[in-house]
């Protein structure tokens, strides 16, 4: 477990009266009480009254814009290796929205699997998925992790998290504290729950749980109940970065000092319109870059991977807005070319 040596501001000091243990120290994104919250300032999410006004006043003053056709949105046919790729390889698989499978070290990853026709808990009622899964259930070679950012429902799904389970009951999933009830009440066997900045083993993995800029809720009153987070994926020498869900938050630079550097940083590109809302819970494709650029202490030996859109519509811009701006903003920031990859659903990059 790594915690820091030292207090640092907004860490808190707390003994039991009488006890002659060594203090707990209270690490700042742990709300006093139980939960959790972002440590950093502007970071506060919006409360109901905005989710009000903006499902309600925005959607009247200024209706959402048509989607593309859905023949506007290619699917290729995935090719990753099988049943694993080489050690020494790295592929990618986009299967939709946050979900990857990533074969780094001999193994094979998944992430925020995400197999439903809704991102909602009602079957008839809230975000439809626009473009099926690149890959079917089935058709996924023997999955040996699966990584979990967070509960929302664009991210985690319960029938997906039962057919994983009964489909791959080997799979050693990772998940952000508060979780780990979740899935096991959904036949998942082998789980651990991780803090900010701890790490565990999985094989020749060493699989990192790092801050992200976000919140949790399933239903009513269980709002940051458990924890959110990225994630740092390493097999010796090569290591990728999973986003998860995040806001532009101070720590990416010391999630590559850390953790990096990095092969690939997939970081969400969608889901951030308006912004006077969503700001603190999802970056834009500008604010991508920069935390990017963060991420690789300005470099660019990474590969920047945008997800997070064009699958569900959640948010009020363009299905297909994220990619064009992600690339004018990476041109006008003189990135090289070659180092941005969005993909198209079920592409498969090898590195
Ligand atoms: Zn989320
Ligand atoms: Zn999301």
């Amino acid at each position: 477990m790594c915690r820091p040596a030292s207090a640092s501001p907004g860490y808190s000091w707390t003994t039991r009266p009488g006890s002659d243990a060594l203090p707990q120290v209270t690490p700042p994104h742990h709300r006093p009480g139980g939960g959790f919250r972002n440590p950093w300032l502007g970071a506060l999410p919006g409360r109901f009254s905005g989710l009000l006004r903006w499902l309600l006043v925005d959607r009247l003053v200024r209706p959402r814009s048509a989607d593309p056709p859905p023949s506007a949105v290619r699917v290729v046919a995935p090719t990753p290796g099988r049943p694993r790729a080489a050690p020494d390889v790295i592929t990618l698989t986009w299967v939709g929205h946050a979900t990857f499978l990533i074969q780094i070290g001999g193994r094979n990853v998944l992430t925020d699997p995400m197999w439903g026709s809704r991102a909602s808990p009602l079957a008839f009622v809230g975000p439809r998925r626009r473009v099926p899964p690149a890959m079917a259930l089935e058709h996924l070679p023997p999955i040996d992790v699966v990584l979990q950012s967070h509960n929302h429902y664009d991210h985690l799904d319960d029938g997906t998290v039962r057919a994983l389970a009964r489909a791959h009951p080997e799979a050693s999933w990772f998940v952000p504290l508060g979780l780990r009830d979740f899935v096991r009440a959904r036949g998942v066997r082998r789980v651990s729950e991780l803090d900010w900045w701890e790490h565990r083993e999985a094989g020749p993995l060493t699989i990192a749980s790092t801050p992200a800029q976000h919140f949790s809720a399933r239903g009513p009153g269980d709002r940051n109940r458990t924890l959110w987070c990225s994630w740092a994926i390493r097999a010796r020498a090569r290591a990728v970065y999973f986003g998860g869900d995040s806001g532009l938050h101070p720590e990416f630079s010391a999630i590559g000092v850390r953790e990096g550097p990095f092969d690939a940083a997939l970081l969400p590109i969608g889901a951030y319109e308006p912004r006077w809302f969503m700001r603190p819970v999802h970056m834009n494709p500008e604010e991508a870059i920069l935390a990017y650029r963060d991420l690789t202490d300005g470099g660019t030996a990474a590969l920047f991977v945008g997800m997070h859109w064009g699958t569900f519509r959640l948010t009020d811009e363009p299905l297909d807005e994220p990619p064009r701006r992600t690339q004018s903003a990476w041109a006008a920031a003189g990135l090289p070319s070659e180092r941005l990859w969005i993909p198209q659903h079920g592409e498969t990059r090898r590195l």
